[in-house]
């Protein structure tokens, strides 16, 4: 049986590849990929920045499809139920996975990062790494789900209180989900903050309060020691900087970009104001509850997919994600439309 791959083979390198697909083990279940998120991870990883990944390797971590072929002792399963893939493994014995926390677990990995990806048309996860969707959710919507569960658990981490004032530093996909995280978890006013007209626009109608671009010279952001709580989206010493500043005595600061290198931070002042800094990765826990908010339209995500391509336009879709376009918010790939070409028995 014939699975058709991409694969990242060295800098800024992909290569189409067809293998056989495997046999489904004890506790798997074989999913048919029906879209694949586009993720700035993926693009850190082909460039060669990410310690973690070696080529050649199908990546791939923002994940929905149908379920294909069952293991054996799966029952909670049935073939073609529709699923988003939750992308991280731990070892299933540890302390930390055994609470629920399986991205502490020493042996953790995600599939995408350090194992084989959903660049695939079929892939094989561990049964308990699927959650099921409703029909109201599509598939290139469920991919969000992964993106959306890291952002929710560092939300959790926050324990907001209504009608807080909160920040978001940070224009991206993560920046845009944070603000609507925080309106739902009762935030009063959401200031977005960023360099992107465009999708500072798509902020304001995702509800943010306010949306302040801080590009060029004139940087007008909102007064310093304004806000009870900010998110740090970017990842960058000028935006950690800025959060700092931002917050009001005894204010929480979650960190969630990635800066990629040791940077400043002004500690003094950190000293000084009582912060409480946050670290936040993964949440396994919270799946669940990102696919009922999704469900609900507590979150939004369709008005962030704005750009598709086919399966066998990969490359393109990745070299266009590259091009960093004002305008592309998030690129899905699509393997929906090829359905009717395979025909025969699945
Ligand atoms: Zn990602
Ligand atoms: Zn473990």
């Amino acid at each position: 049986m014939r699975n058709e791959i991409w694969e990242w083979t060295g800098f800024n390198a992909m290569e189409p590849r067809v293998a056989e697909r495997g046999d489904v083990g004890d506790g798997q279940v074989e999913v048919r990929i029906r879209a694949i998120g586009i993720c700035g991870t993926d693009l850190h990883i082909m460039s060669g920045h990410a310690n973690f990944a070696e080529p050649p390797l199908p990546l791939g971590h923002e994940l929905a499809g149908v379920v294909e072929r069952i293991g054996a002792g799966v029952t909670s399963w049935r073939i073609g139920d529709r699923v988003c893939i939750d992308p991280l493994t731990g070892c299933g014995k540890c302390g930390e996975c055994l609470s629920g926390n399986k991205h502490r677990c020493p042996d953790s990995g995600e599939f995408g990062l350090q194992y084989p990806g959903g660049w695939q048309q079929y892939m094989i996860v561990p049964s308990a790494n699927v959650y099921g969707l409703p029909d109201s959710i599509s598939f290139a919507e469920a991919t969000q789900a992964e993106t959306l569960h890291c952002c929710l658990g560092g939300i959790d981490k926050l324990n907001i209180r209504i009608g807080e004032h909160a920040a978001v530093v940070g224009d991206g996909p993560t920046g845009l989900y944070f603000v609507q995280l925080l309106k739902a978890a009762g935030a009063g006013k959401v200031s977005l903050i960023g360099m992107r007209e465009s999708r500072l626009q798509l902020g304001l109608a995702l509800g943010a309060d306010e949306a302040v671009n801080v590009s060029g010279a004139s940087m007008q952001a909102p007064d310093a020691e304004s806000q009870d709580i900010v998110i740090d989206a970017a990842g960058s010493e000028s935006s950690l900087a800025l959060c700092v500043n931002l917050l009001k005595r005894g204010g929480r600061l979650l960190l969630f970009g990635l800066p990629g290198k040791p940077i400043s931070a002004d500690v003094q002042t950190v000293v000084l104001k009582e912060l409480s800094l946050l670290g936040t990765t993964n949440a396994p826990r919270v799946w669940p509850r990102v696919i009922r908010m999704m469900a609900s339209g507590q979150v939004q995500v369709k008005p962030l997919l704005t750009h598709t391509y086919r399966f066998e336009e990969m490359d393109q879709a990745i070299e266009f994600a590259r091009s960093q376009s004002d305008e592309a918010v998030k690129i899905i790939v699509s393997l929906e439309e090829d359905q009717e070409d395979e025909g025969g028995p699945r």
